[in-house]
């Protein structure tokens, strides 16, 4: 097409058309390697696969990111659709496929585990896959284990992830290094009884949140800087909802269902004692997505925090004052408040020295302990009241239960949309729903802001409506030194994000 411009440099390969229209691309192995070979794509012959009505996707489609346009808007930003094409880069037999997962535990990694297995196996005739233990480590400790659909047959109705994970432990060029001819090639000749010569790992499957997308995309270079035909895709996992472009991610549904449950229980605790107060800790670290949907959906929920939505104590328009007076109308009340809700009141007051995970991630400080005993401080000793305080963190059981049916269903469509992908020669991308179709993302998109709660839009003021507590907002207070603090950090950069919400 002769009106499209390409602007590549080593990260971003955007195409830019008439009327605005923008593709932001993902890395092709053309990119890099000529003249590779290319061959028919083996759905043609699947007779699953027969009926659809168009077989292949055609490789100019996209997926436009904003859905919601006036009659004068410009087309917008689109990324690559999803789908088989009809020319594949990988001859089946070929194919030697691994997949990792890391970070955190999500509901649905083992659905995606298994839906990838599946899926080369019985859409591609790729039967060599191994699962990399343990994280990303895992790929130099030569950890590894063969998949076949039987042995993933069953796994998605187990929460977890069958391969383990970890956090920390990346070194790119070990891992590089373990793809390009030594540790997992030797493990599949073993496993497969294949000759060793030759073989490389060509597809490499990475299922993780923001800090294993980095991770990832550091593969990624390496392997275009070696010139290797490897493919790498994501699968961004994260159960906060926190990844920006995509709809949701897998596990969300899953999550807000069972909090559902630590939210009941709270109920009941406190509706059957005089003064109860129910306190639930959801996840939700920069991100309160979680904690405004499960208080949205519970209808039991008096007074939602979320670190998107700055709140203070004492005072009018406080959240003690917002207490008493729920505690005089109703007898009890239900808290819910995400990890990262408050932090900058914690801080302010505990000077602790900033701690961090084996990823460099920091550590925050338990916000549920800290509000739970500042609500008891103040009734029981300043206002003489008697109150029966319960507080439920119920963060690893949700972590750990196996994903629901709308997740499960999900998982098996990123899993999908990843191996078309790889087949197609794609590679440096990460899958995922923007406006309900999957697309193909570059990892940088996904990895260079946060998505998060916006306060000033409709959702929330659905849940304030909904719990009808105060919105924190006292134009007084908005000066208040914590108020500004919070402002200053969020404008420092101290967490970029992306004004986005979930409609
Ligand atoms: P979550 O935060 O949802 O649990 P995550 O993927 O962000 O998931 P992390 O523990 O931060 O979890 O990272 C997972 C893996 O990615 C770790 O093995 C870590 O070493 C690696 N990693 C994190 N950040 C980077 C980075 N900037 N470059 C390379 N590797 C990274
Ligand atoms: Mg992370």
């Amino acid at each position: 097409n002769g009106s499209m411009a390409t602007t590549e440099n080593s990260e971003r390969k955007i195409i830019t058309g008439e009327a605005g229209y923008v593709l932001e691309d993902v890395p092709h192995f053309s990119d890099y390697i000529s003249d590779l070979p290319t061959y028919p794509n083996p759905l043609q012959d699947n007779p699953s696969y027969s009926v659809v009505k168009q077989h292949f996707v055609d490789v100019d489609d996209s997926v436009a990111q904003n859905i919601v346009v006036h009659q004068d808007s410009p087309r917008g930003r689109h990324f690559r659709r999803v789908g088989p094409r009809e020319k594949v880069y990988f001859e089946s037999d070929d194919v030697h496929a691994c997949i990792v997962t890391c970070g955190g535990l999500c509901p649905g990694l083992n659905t995606v585990i298994r839906e990838i297995v599946c899926g080369l196996y019985y859409m591609y005739g790729v039967h060599k896959v191994l699962g990399i233990e343990g994280g990303y480590r895992g790929f130099y400790a030569r950890n590894t284990i063969p998949l076949t659909p039987k042995i993933v047959n069953g796994i998605h109705k187990r929460g977890g992830t069958i391969l383990g994970t970890s956090r920390g432990g990346h070194d790119t060029s070990k891992i590089v290094d373990s793809i390009q001819d030594r540790g997992i090639n030797q493990q599949l000749a073993l496993v497969n009884g294949f000759k060793k010569s030759n073989m490389y790992v060509y597809q490499v499957y990475v299922l993780g949140g923001d800090g294993t997308q980095k991770g990832a995309s550091a593969i990624f270079e390496e392997i275009r800087r070696r010139g290797l035909k490897v493919a790498v895709a994501g699968i961004p996992k994260t159960i906060d909802n926190d990844i920006p472009i995509i709809d949701k991610s897998f596990g969300f549904d899953t999550a807000v269902e069972e909090a559902q449950r630590a939210i009941s229980a709270a109920h009941v605790e406190a509706e059957s004692f005089e003064n109860g107060i129910g306190v639930v800790k959801l996840m939700g670290r920069y991100s309160g997505f979680i904690a405004m949907y499960a208080t949205i959906a519970s209808r039991d929920v008096d007074c939602c925090l979320i670190p998107e939505s700055p709140f203070y104590l004492e005072g009018p328009g406080g959240l003690f004052e917002y207490i008493e007076k729920r505690l005089k109308e109703n007898g009890h009340m239900v808290i819910v408040i995400a990890e990262g809700a408050g932090q900058e009141l914690l801080s302010e007051i505990m000077h602790t020295m900033d701690q961090q995970d084996a990823s460099g991630n920091k550590l925050l400080q338990d916000v549920g302990l800290w509000i739970s005993q500042k609500i008891r401080d103040h009734f029981g000793k300043k206002r003489k009241m008697t109150i029966n305080l319960k507080y439920i963190d119920p963060t690893y059981m949700i972590r750990a239960v196996p994903s629901n049916a709308s997740d499960n269903v999900y998982c098996t469509l990123l899993a999908h949309s990843a191996i078309h992908g790889a087949m197609a020669g794609y590679t440096g991308f990460t899958v995922g729903p923007v406006n309900g179709r999957h697309a193909y993302i570059p990892f940088y998109r996904i990895t260079e802001r946060q998505n998060r709660v916006v306060i000033t839009d409709r959702m929330w003021a659905r849940l304030l409506s909904s719990t009808n507590q105060p919105s924190f907002l006292d134009p007084k207070k908005i000066s208040s030194p914590s108020y500004v603090l919070f402002e200053s950090r969020r404008q420092g950069g101290f967490v970029k994000y992306e004004m986005k919400s979930m409609q």
